[in-house]
């Protein structure tokens, strides 16, 4: 219950609907400060629609969310950024005729605490992300899938949230690069930055997460710890292809 009380995000009840689809059929989730959770699910679940609800770009149905105790269920998606949610959305969508440093300034749009402190942000997070660095004066659309990725969280980042939403971050990268991002996840873990990770790679996801939510055709079906979920066999059988 204080758990919840403390919530950095709230979401009760939640429903979307596109049309006659309903694509979250009232959906109920929390998120406290320092926490990252994750949502998995496969194909279609409503995983993108939830993050994108969250973030003001599809409109709720029925249902609430709270940010900070602030109702922001009809707020629109450009106030939420400076409230403190920011989204890497799925796709990256990075602004691919504009520059790495340039795509990084965007990100700090609606920041009124001057260019030097902008400036600032920009170099912690060449260092956080190395590979941008070497790229900073580069277009963004000439990178690789995985350089826009990181281009992509390290955007979203500099509107410095205090919530950040990860969509699908391994969504199309090779194995060796998704190990990348996800070492880079864990390291904004420890700097406290609290995290909701929407994944279909459920191993990683459950490894790095404190808490997990299972979402089937838009609605959740389990929640726990991620490391109970992750011995969970129907979660082990359904995302983690073990045989329970
Ligand atoms: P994936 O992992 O494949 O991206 P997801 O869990 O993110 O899937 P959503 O993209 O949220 O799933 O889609 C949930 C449901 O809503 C699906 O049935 C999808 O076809 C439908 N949907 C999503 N966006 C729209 C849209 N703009 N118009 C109509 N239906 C949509």
């Amino acid at each position: 219950m204080s758990d919840q009380a403390t919530a950095l995000l709230r979401v009760e009840s939640l429903q979307v609907h596109y049309g006659a689809v309903q694509a979250l059929k009232g959906v109920s989730l929390h998120v406290n400060a320092g926490e990252v959770v994750t949502i998995i699910g496969g194909n279609g679940a409503g995983k993108s629609t939830l993050m994108k609800a969250i973030s003001g770009l599809e409109p709720a149905a029925g249902g609430s969310i709270a940010f900070l105790g602030q109702d922001i269920t009809r707020m629109p998606g450009h106030l939420r950024v400076p409230l403190g949610i920011a989204q890497s959305p799925e796709g990256r969508q990075v602004f691919a005729d504009q520059t790495v440093h340039d795509n990084l300034l965007l990100g700090a749009y609606h920041r009124k605490d001057g260019a030097a402190a902008i400036a600032a942000d920009i170099e912690r997070q060449f260092a956080t992300f190395p590979r941008l660095s070497e790229r900073r004066g580069q277009m963004a659309g000439t990178m690789s899938g995985g350089e826009q990725q990181m281009l992509a969280i390290a955007r979203a980042l500099m509107a410095r949230p205090q919530l950040l939403l990860l969509d699908e971050p391994s969504l199309g990268l090779a194995p060796l690069i998704v190990k990348e991002i996800f070492a880079i996840v864990r390291q904004l873990k420890q700097q406290g930055v609290t995290i909701l990770l929407v994944e279909q790679m459920a191993n990683q996801a459950l490894v790095v997460a404190d808490r997990a939510y299972v979402l089937e055709t838009g609605r959740f079906t389990l929640e726990g710890s991620a490391a109970d979920l992750r011995r969970d066999p129907k979660v082990r059988a359904a995302y983690l292809g073990a045989h329970a």
